[in-house]
């Protein structure tokens, strides 16, 4: 069983979409006051702080939600599971899943998609890769 690098880079790229989106979702506002103050450099000042106390609370959110699936992948390492030298990986964040402070442990692909059944088994949302 192989791992589908597309698919975790899918999934590390979740994030950043949705950032992306994020800074779409802040045109308005500069618009709006660049529309009603003019283009000067104040005017875009202004945008930007109103911007930002806004987008401060969306951009945490973001960037600590554990709402989307976070991975460790090595390349090269021991499954604590099987004993089985190659690639591995550990689920860090899913929705309803945190193991940020927990020690590391790394399973194989094989052992890693078991664990994978068990959580959805659990209800844990998780998409895997
Ligand atoms: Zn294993």
């Amino acid at each position: 069983m192989k791992l589908n690098p597309l698919l975790f880079l899918f999934n590390k790229m979740k994030k950043f979409i949705l950032y992306l989106i994020r800074w779409q979702l802040s045109t308005p506002i500069l618009w709006l006051v660049v529309k009603q103050l003019g283009t000067s450099v104040w005017s875009t000042i202004i945008a930007n702080l109103i911007g930002g106390a806004i987008f401060f609370w969306v951009d945490q959110f973001i960037f600590t939600s554990k709402a989307v699936e976070k991975w460790h992948l090595k390349e090269k390492g021991t499954c604590w599971e099987c004993g089985q030298e190659g690639v591995v990986r550990r689920l860090v964040t899913a929705k309803g899943y945190d193991r940020t402070n927990h020690v590391p442990i790394f399973l194989c692909p094989i052992c890693s998609n078991k664990k994978l059944v068990e959580l959805k088994r659990r209800g844990i949302s998780v998409e895997g890769f």
